[in-house]
């Protein structure tokens, strides 16, 4: 019998239910710390340079949210997860260049890094054949530098301000204009960066009132993005482990 890239071994299924069991006990907390109902939080297991047999033992723990963010690598993992007859919602999380568009909306359910006009094009082209729309959140730059990507709030830059973003996201009939998405840039304390991004995401829900999801906080940091609002946290190293390279 040959053994498939996607078999779970024993050893590492314990592992990662330590890792989960960890993890979910710092959700609810910071849940109930924050007065929130635990169902309002989607844990998003971040998979990237981990195997797809790993995918696979998640989601036998339960876990039913995937995170990847380099499409070379989450294409074919998302093939051999599939055939592994495990079906979970794939979020593309990583900076997404508009040739990979075609490649991405075969496997994404969820695109969290739209932070252009034009990348919004590429996507809504993309996904014209999907039957069911991609649901896209908008990423948004914090510290409004422009260089590390995100769309910038309160900008009408007709590429990159976010509402022209989310004009030609809520203006396609392939997407669906789902929310936001950030990350703490380098150097700032999360409370600053997640209560900022807490105002931008209730200004941009007046005008958008179906934009509900708020994807922020990681392994380091998902208390506070609890506590500012977060419906969506990516946790990669502390469910799976230190990945090898910083990526
Ligand atoms: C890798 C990654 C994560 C997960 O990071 P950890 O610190 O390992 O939890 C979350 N969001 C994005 C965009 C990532 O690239």
């Amino acid at each position: 019998m040959t053994t498939s890239s996607a078999t779970v071994r024993p050893d590492r299924r314990a592992e990662l239910a330590a890792g989960l069991a960890l993890v979910e006990a710092r959700i609810a907390d910071a849940c109930t710390e924050a007065g929130r109902d635990r169902a309002e939080v989607t844990m998003i297991a971040v998979t990237k340079t981990y195997p797809a047999s790993d995918v696979v033992a998640l989601a036998g723990l339960g876990v039913t949210d995937m995170g990847e963010n380099r499409d070379q690598e989450a294409a074919g993992k998302a093939t051999e997860v599939s055939a592994a007859g495990v079906h979970p919602c794939w979020h593309f999380i990583g900076q997404l260049q508009r040739n990979k568009a075609r490649s991405v909306v075969r496997y994404a359910d969820v695109v969290h890094s739209v932070d252009s006009v034009r990348l919004a094009r590429a996507l809504a082209t993309a996904a014209a054949d999907r039957e069911r729309p991609l649901a896209a959140l908008l990423q948004v730059s914090i510290d409004g530098d422009p260089a590390r990507g995100g769309a910038l709030p309160g900008s009408a830059e007709p590429d990159v301000g976010l509402g022209p973003v989310a004009e030609a996201v809520a203006g396609a009939p392939a997407l669906r204009l789902a929310g936001l998405m950030a990350v703490a840039p380098l150097g700032w304390e999360p409370e600053r960066a997640f209560s900022r991004l807490a105002e931008v995401a209730e200004e941009f829900r007046a005008v958008h009132p179906g934009a509900t999801a708020l994807s922020a906080g990681m392994s380091g940091d998902l208390e506070f993005a609890i506590r500012y609002g977060a419906t969506h946290v990516r946790v990669g190293s502390a469910l799976l482990g230190m990945r090898p390279t910083l990526r």
